[in-house]
């Protein structure tokens, strides 16, 4: 018989999946290879930080039986520290603000989460505000925070897992990667790991204009889980050789690329971070660099969670963005 005793066990170990018709005739080389993180069992990269933060609060002593999981978050970390809780018993308290959709609180829900939904208009020091109530369900008795911002266990997660698969899943012939910045785990861990098996690895980060890693002050960006206005500690500052700067227009358009053209149905912030990989490969194409490269881009998540707006054509034509290419809907009147 061939199964595993949890959906724990099934995090990890994603597929490389070549790009080919999205990348516009780059001929053979450079070879970009995309790692296909929705696979993962709770949809998204988070899974492999979840579990790690999680394991390393039980070793410490800091999350004991019977504790309960408080983060402030809504998106894919809380998908992965709800799936991770339920399985080893603790209790989980999400807090968001309450402009987030009830589709992703749903989610968080449906795996025996708790959700506490603050108000939006109310100032960050008034008791009833996000930071607050965050702060407060934190400092009960038995609560704790993993704060995937500065929890060093964010990019080890990554160090121990992500780099290392990628470097076997190359033979060790990467040459260049590349990754979407937000908390900064991804980039981090898996670009440490990869520049001390070879320094000459380049590793380069996409950022949306206007967040700080490309040099903005966190002016609103629309792509989801990428850029700051902030440094989070997570993010290793010495590790990006490059950082490309994605407009919100190329990353969504080119995420409907990769679902049309590469059948790979992805967020926002993979079609950024393959925008950039892209844009790096036909930079090399056709020099010594090029002839040999293998270019290796994460996708961080599944296109699922954004139907009603990077694959809504209302939604990005009432930004002022191009709808390009949908397959045809058809509405059958009388039958
Ligand atoms: N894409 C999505 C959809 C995310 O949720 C995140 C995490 N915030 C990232 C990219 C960036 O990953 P990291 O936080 O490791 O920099």
């Amino acid at each position: 018989m061939d199964y595993v005793n949890s959906v724990l066990d099934l995090i990890g170990n994603t597929p490389l999946v070549r790009l080919d018709k999205s990348l516009d005739d780059l001929g053979d080389s450079p070879l970009v290879l995309a790692k296909i993180e929705y696979l993962n069992p709770g949809g998204s990269v988070k899974d492999r930080i979840a579990t790690r933060m999680i394991e390393a609060a039980e070793a410490s002593g800091e999350l004991q039986p019977g504790g309960t999981i408080v983060e402030p978050t809504s998106g894919n970390t809380g998908v992965g520290l709800a799936m991770v809780a339920q399985q080893k018993g603790y209790k989980c308290v999400f807090v968001c603000p309450d402009k987030v959709s009830e589709d992703k609180r749903n989610v968080l829900k449906a795996y025996g989460a708790e959700v506490v939904v603050c108000p939006t208009a109310v100032a960050p020091e008034h008791p009833d505000s996000y930071y607050n109530v965050s702060d407060r369900l934190a400092s009960q008795p038995g609560a704790w925070k993993p704060d995937q911002y500065s929890n060093p266990n964010n990019p080890r997660s990554h160090y121990e897992t992500t780099g290392p698969e990628i470097w076997k899943q190359t033979d060790g012939r990467i040459t260049h990667f590349v990754a979407g910045v937000g908390t900064g785990g991804t980039i981090s861990g898996i670009g440490r790991f990869l520049k001390e098996q070879n320094p000459d690895v380049k590793v380069i980060g996409a950022d949306p204009a206007g967040s700080v890693y490309s040099g903005g002050t966190g002016r609103p960006y629309l792509v989801e889980g990428v850029g700051e206005d902030f440094w989070p500690d997570c993010y290793d500052r010495d590790v990006a050789d490059r950082i490309i700067e994605v407009a919100d227009r190329d990353s969504f358009a080119y995420t409907r690329r990769l679902a049309r053209e590469e059948a790979l149905l992805v967020g926002g912030s993979s079609g950024m971070a393959a925008y950039a990989a892209k844009q790096l490969a036909h930079e090399l194409a056709g020099t010594p660099e090029g002839e040999n490269a293998v270019i290796v881009v994460l996708l961080p998540d599944s296109g699922r969670g954004y139907l009603t707006k990077v694959f809504n054509d209302e939604w990005l034509a009432s930004y002022g963005f191009p709808v390009g290419e949908s397959g045809p809907e058809q509405t059958v009147g009388e039958v």
